[in-house]
């Protein structure tokens, strides 16, 4: 018997834990190829899950071509950070879980001894890809969810409930980098018009909690109209093509004039800052949730003598996944709508080839081991 199955308490007959996966394995920039690997153990404050579906992402484009820090050496390295599953096994110490949970995760659990992590700003941990002091980012500084089977901190995991879907749960974490974005930009939304650049997954889960949270109205920023008319369907009280109409013109214009309170910029393009500063209000906010593929330039004196507070964050902290598991638990939050491919894990590669060349205009693309 090995370790894993050793360690696998069985009480309800789940099967066996094997002692080799399947796993997509980052050789070199552009090479990712599906390889038999050990099952990972859990070790203590860890479960092993095994993997129902993991999603892709921009980051992850980055992170095959090379171009992304602190990742494990090529060769080892299992990518993903989007990941879902059932618990199949319990590291020492975990009683938090049992055998055969359903789960979510946060990718970052941080080393939750310094600073940052002791004040729940765990995507900042002071010592970020040490995995001796206790930090792990799933799928981006440790082995993630591209495989059959991951280990995951205990820190980082939420059971999910019953009503709730594992594609809902993959868009789940993407929720978390919104819900953790407007919690750093003060929390509340109420009342308030909010503007939402870019409807891409993070934009469309952000849409929907600020609607959930009872924002006044809720504007929608985009150049597909495809991506526009999700986020209708799923809240957006008004929808602007930027290729139609001067966005901030159309914002000043909905806002009578004075702006938008909050404006979250989740596009990455280099000119959406730029209109953040036109179209956020006198006295007002704007959040940034993106990153950029070059530098930007803003007018940062019209930021100042707007008196415009300014916000970034960073993934998902301050536990604002588990604020986005309980909105999903009460239908106020939906994900499965975003899943638009799937793809099987040893066709890991064509799946991103959909992803970079946005062929047939993918939304959330996830792999099934
Ligand atoms: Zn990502
Ligand atoms: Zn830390």
């Amino acid at each position: 018997m090995t370790e894993v199955q050793a360690a696998l308490a069985d009480p309800v007959g789940t099967a066996a834990v094997p002692d080799t996966m399947r796993g997509a394995v980052l050789f070199g920039p552009d090479d990712i190829r599906v390889v038999e690997r050990a099952v990972p153990l859990p070790g203590p404050g860890e479960v092993l899950v095994k993997v129902a579906m993991c999603g892709t992402c921009g980051t992850d484009l980055k992170i095959f071509g090379g171009h992304f820090p602190q990742t494990p050496p090529f060769g080892e390295f299992i990518p993903g950070h989007e990941w879902t599953g059932t618990v199949v096994a319990l590291g020492d110490t975990v009683d938090e879980f049992r055998i055969g949970d359903k789960v979510c995760i946060e990718a970052h659990a941080g080393c939750g001894r310094c600073d940052n992590c002791l004040v729940g700003r765990y995507t900042a941990c002071l010592n970020y890809a040490n995995p001796a002091k206790g930090h792990r980012a799933t799928g981006l500084t440790t082995n993630g969810g591209f495989a059959e089977y991951a280990v995951h901190n205990v820190k980082a995991l939420y059971r999910m409930p019953e009503s709730v879907s594992f594609e809902d749960a993959v868009l789940i974490t993407t929720a978390g980098t919104g819900m953790y974005g407007l919690d750093v930009a003060g929390g509340f939304v109420a009342g308030e018009n909010v503007v939402v650049f870019g409807p891409g997954p993070v934009g469309l889960m952000t849409v929907q909690l600020c609607k959930q949270m009872a924002a006044r109205q809720v504007i929608l920023i985009g150049t597909r109209p495809s991506r526009l008319e999700l986020g209708r369907q799923l809240g957006a009280d008004h929808v602007i093509n930027a290729r139609e109409v001067n966005p901030a013109d159309a914002v000043l214009e909905l806002t009578g004039g004075e702006g938008a309170d909050l404006c979250v910029e989740a596009s990455g393009g280099v000119d959406t800052p730029q209109q953040c500063v036109e179209a956020t209000k006198r006295g007002g906010k704007m959040l940034f949730v993106a990153f950029y593929p070059d530098r930007v330039s803003l007018d940062l004196s019209a930021v100042v003598r707007k008196d415009i507070s300014m916000y970034t964050s960073r993934g998902e902290g301050g536990n604002n996944v588990k604020r986005a598991v309980a909105m999903a638990a009460e239908g106020k939050l939906r994900g499965a709508e975003l899943v638009t491919h799937r793809f099987g894990l040893d066709d890991i590669a064509e799946a991103f080839r959909v992803v970079r060349e946005r062929d047939g205009d993918p939304m959330k693309v996830v792999l099934v081991p």
